[in-house]
């Protein structure tokens, strides 16, 4: 098994994320779209973590069959919010005996229809952080936001919370974003404040504009112009917006690697066409 801070260090990783299904028929599709990935050799994947712990047991099976059932290094994303501290203490064990060693910590999204945050031992992800790090036994990633969180009061103070857990984790996953100077100013932001652990950008293909468009403003990313009016040109022809998607994708990813990302991680929202095409047009596939 791998450890992403050493894969980190070996050169480039390529990683995709994925969600627990809520039905058997999602399970059976995931599956699928895991093993048609699994060509492309991933270094690692990840799997999220619903709000407040509502996919713990979900999480942790997938993160387990990944482990036990493919090559492929799993990461499991875990958050503060709905846990004490004994709670993440006894998931922390589950994966220590599943020789799971990757942990994304996350201060997590709030529960679904403005429902009330869920009480928790932690204020931020910072925190878990710490307690994963003196748990021992695994690499620690965190959230970045190239656009700066959407709860940020102010750019400073958003960019000096970032690099303060970044230098107490070993990497850092980012937010989408579609436009590269978020990111490159974000890295260059970082590094005055002395954090240079990796940062790995999380690309998101678009296929539907609807969609990306209330992901983005939930994660305070934005949908450039030039975006809207790619994809817009597709009208209603579903195939044609998912092929301008993977082309506008395509293109962000190639100058992410020609600035020196250090990797590049796909929301692939289960399924596996887009990132396959991307690993085709960047002459990635192996
Ligand atoms: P934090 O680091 O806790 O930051 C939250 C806010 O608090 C920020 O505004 C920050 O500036 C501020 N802050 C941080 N530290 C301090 C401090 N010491 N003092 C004062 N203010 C501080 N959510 C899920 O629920 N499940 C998932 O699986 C999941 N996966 C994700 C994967 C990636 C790659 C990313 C980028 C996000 C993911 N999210 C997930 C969303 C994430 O949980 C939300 O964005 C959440 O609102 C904040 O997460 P965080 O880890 O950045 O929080």
């Amino acid at each position: 098994m791998a450890r992403i801070s050493d894969l980190l260090a070996g050169g480039r990783t390529y990683s995709f994320e994925f969600f627990p299904p809520k039905h058997e028929a999602g399970w059976l599709s995931l599956g699928r779209t895991i093993s048609e990935l699994e060509h492309l050799r991933p270094d690692f994947v990840s799997v999220t973590y619903g709000a407040g712990g509502s996919t713990r047991t979900k999480t942790a099976d997938l993160v387990s069959w990944v482990r036990r059932q493919t090559p492929i290094a799993p990461m499991a994303h875990l958050t503060c919010q709905g846990h004490t501290r004994a709670d993440i203490r006894e998931i922390l064990m589950t994966y220590k005996a599943e020789s799971v060693e990757n942990i994304l910590a996350l201060g997590g999204d709030p529960p679904a229809h403005g429902a009330a945050p869920m009480p928790s031992d932690y204020r931020f992800s910072g925190e878990l952080v710490e307690d994963i790090r003196e748990f021992g036994g695994f690499s620690i990633g965190v959230a970045a936001h190239p656009e700066l969180h959407p709860r940020s009061t102010d750019r400073a103070s958003d960019r000096q919370h970032l690099a303060d857990k970044l230098k107490r984790a070993d990497f850092g996953i980012t937010q989408f974003f579609f436009d590269i100077d978020h990111y490159l100013q974000m890295v260059d932001e970082l590094a005055a404040l002395g954090a240079d652990q990796p940062v790995v950008p999380g690309i998101m293909p678009i296929s539907n504009l609807g969609q990306v468009t209330r992901m983005a403003t939930m994660s305070g990313a934005e949908v450039p112009e030039f975006v809207i009016r790619a994809v817009g040109k597709a009208g209603d022809d579903i195939d044609e917006a998912e092929r301008i998607g993977v082309e506008l994708a395509s293109e962000l990813c190639a100058r992410l690697l020609e600035a020196g990302a250090p990797g590049l991680h796909f929301y692939t929202l289960n399924r596996s066409w887009a990132a396959t095409e991307i690993f085709t047009n960047l002459g990635l596939r192996p």
